[in-house]
């Protein structure tokens, strides 16, 4: 671990004017490992650990506004959450450990960084150590043709093919979430299907935030009366363990049919994987289990696998399809 400053923040005025070209720290669960490992190397860290950023509130709209400091765990189990937003309290019960989740924020889990496990060696992307262009860039991918069965099948690219990590993430990419930034341009909103990006030839670009921006609140939009939510997860282990596929899909009915619908996929996707095939083949459709299979196979029909992975595309079918069945059931 490399030496760095460190600073808490008054106000939010003031992260901005300190940060420079270093890092904002909240939890740490993620900052903190990296740092570790060399991967991530900030000269300074600010602490916006004070800053009231730590509120879930109604809005006027009936949308929910979710405080970039707000704790995976009282996010879950916030009341408002659990009854008309389930797709996310589920998602984020099944990530991590509860010890993990007392810590780790809402704006730290929208930047949680991948586990491939070529970018995380101490030596990835320096001579002699392991190509990963998501660390150095034109060093190569290791995993193209290394170990590679925790990869993505769906936005990868020649340059990268890591997997996103968040299940928050995946429930948010459904639920049509906006993420709220300040920055030294000032306030702007990101809608989250423009907030990570695809790795493309610059996988060491992965989001929108431009330097110094600072992750203030995420908006969740009104929830749509009469629908029902559900994420499914699967992994190697019942706990503690990042998703080889899951599914986030919100549902509403109309008599038997399919009246609207949201899909969004994780462990299979360079970023949160919003499958608008999916939604395609499912709305107007009657609520069976040909309808859901088709969905499916739309939804994994750009897949692209390697050397270990394949079995995702079959898992992630069927992960999609029980999910489909849970919430219309
Ligand atoms: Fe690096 Fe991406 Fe390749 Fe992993 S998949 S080694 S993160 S470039």
């Amino acid at each position: 671990m490399q030496t760095f400053s460190y600073v808490k923040a008054a106000s939010i005025d003031k992260a901005l004017a300190g940060v420079g070209s270093g890092k904002f720290i909240a939890g740490g669960t993620t900052l903190v490992d990296l740092m570790k490992l060399n991967v991530e190397q900030p000269s300074a860290l600010v602490d916006i650990n004070t800053l009231p950023l730590d509120k879930v509130e109604k809005l006027p709209t009936g949308g929910l506004r979710i405080g970039a400091l707000v704790r995976n765990s009282d996010l879950a189990w916030n009341d408002d959450v659990k009854t008309s937003y389930a797709v996310l309290s589920q998602a984020l019960l099944s990530g991590a450990s509860p010890q993990l989740r007392n810590m780790a924020t809402t704006g730290g889990n929208l930047l949680q960084r991948t586990r491939c496990a070529y970018f995380r060696e101490p030596g990835a992307g320096t001579p002699g150590g392991y190509g990963c262009n998501k660390r150095t860039p034109g060093t190569g991918c290791a995993a193209l043709e290394g170990f590679n069965r925790s990869h993505a099948v769906l936005g990868t690219s020649d340059h990268c093919i890591a997997t996103h990590p968040s299940d928050m993430c995946v429930a948010m990419a459904a639920l049509e979430a906006v993420i709220h930034v300040e920055g030294p341009k000032g306030k702007r909103a990101i809608p989250f299907a423009d907030f990570h990006k695809l790795p493309g030839e610059t996988p060491h670009i992965e989001n929108a935030l431009e330097p110094g921006e600072l992750v203030t609140y995420v908006e969740l939009p009104k929830p749509i009366e009469g629908s029902r939510s559900v994420y499914l997860k699967l992994r190697d282990r019942a706990s503690y363990e990042f998703a080889l596929a899951s599914a986030a899909v919100v549902v509403k009915m109309d008599g038997g049919h399919i009246r609207y619908v949201r899909v969004a996929m994780g462990g299979v996707g360079t970023k949160p994987w919003r499958s608008h095939e999916a939604e395609a083949a499912l709305t107007g459709k009657p609520a069976h289990a040909a309808t859901f299979r088709a969905a499916s196979e739309a939804a994994l029909a750009g897949a692209k696998t390697r050397t270990d992975n394949a079995f995702k595309v079959e898992l992630a079918k069927r992960c999609l399809t029980r999910a489909l069945k849970l919430a219309t059931s």
